[in-house]
């Protein structure tokens, strides 16, 4: 099974231009607002330094300007969703290992599927592959209503109570196959597959709402593109994103759990 869940950074030249790192000390605008308005001196934030270098040097030099995508990301707490072993790896630009052979993703690639999603307050949304629950929480961080499917049950039990310890709002951790969708809250704003399909799946196709978007990493089980699917008058468009590298997704929409060509 592949190990990595997102586009590894050895083909990305912006890793190797020398970084002045000076400017990662300089509060972000959120930060220094909210500390104007509550007027206090506040709780040290865990990991800031490397929150803040993932931000600028991960995401912001590749292109992720957008200024809610990166608030969410510098927020949620990245390390409370690897396991201990790798606490202190957690803000490095890689995915991990989250224990049961799968991964979360490595960050650019959770905030290259967010930015491509347009998530607006009050989106209804559908995630495949809840794994640690981190991608959900960025998603529940800016306010959308949140479906997640995970076909590892012990995986989806142990980020249903990571989430709930965490207080992330509006998020329903659902145990089985997504690959077929979810249709008791169909249809959704967005969907997010964050596990590679060998084409997108026709039963998340039809959950999506007109005006919807679909981000889906597409691709054989060694390599993908990341897709963003868009739905209007009942056409859809679909546009290449990112080549990425994600853990299969298993089951109906997807590749078969025994028998197929890794497995
Ligand atoms: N989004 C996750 C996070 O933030 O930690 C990372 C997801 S990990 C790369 C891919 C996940 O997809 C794995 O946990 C795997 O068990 C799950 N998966 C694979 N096929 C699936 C399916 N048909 N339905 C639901 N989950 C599936």
């Amino acid at each position: 099974m592949l190990d990595a869940s997102a586009r590894q950074s050895d083909d990305d030249s912006n890793l190797n231009v020398p970084v002045a790192l000076d400017f990662l000390h300089a509060s972000a605008p959120w930060d220094t607002a909210m500390r104007l308005a509550v007027g206090t001196t506040p709780e040290p934030v865990p990991f800031e330094k490397e929150r803040r270098e993932m931000i600028e040097v991960q995401l912001r030099r590749r292109g992720i300007r957008d200024e809610r995508v990166l608030e969410a990301m510098f927020q949620v707490p990245r390390h409370e969703f690897v396991p201990p072993a790798f606490l202190k790896a957690a803000y490095e630009d890689r995915p991990l290992p989250i224990g049961q052979s799968e991964t979360i993703s490595q960050p650019y690639i959770v905030a290259a599927m967010t930015l491509a999603a347009r998530v607006e307050a009050g989106d209804k949304a559908l995630e495949v592959g809840t794994g640690s629950g981190y991608q959900a929480a960025i998603l529940a961080y800016l306010g959308a209503k949140l479906y997640t499917v995970e076909r590892n049950l012990q995986l989806a039990e142990a980020a249903r109570e990571r989430l709930a310890r965490l207080k992330f709002a509006g998020i329903e951790v659902i145990g089985g196959d997504g690959s077929e969708g979810y249709p008791p809250a169909a249809p959704y704003q967005i969907i997010l597959v964050t596990a590679a399909a060998p084409d997108v799946p026709p039963f998340l196709l039809e959950e999506l709402a007109e005006g919807g978007r679909m981000v889906i990493p597409v691709g054989d089980l060694f390599h993908q593109d990341l897709l963003l699917i868009l739905k209007h008058h009942q056409q859809v468009a679909r546009r290449v994103l990112d080549p990425c590298q994600f853990v299969p997704l298993i089951g109906k929409g997807g590749w078969p759990e025994r028998g197929g060509p890794l497995l």
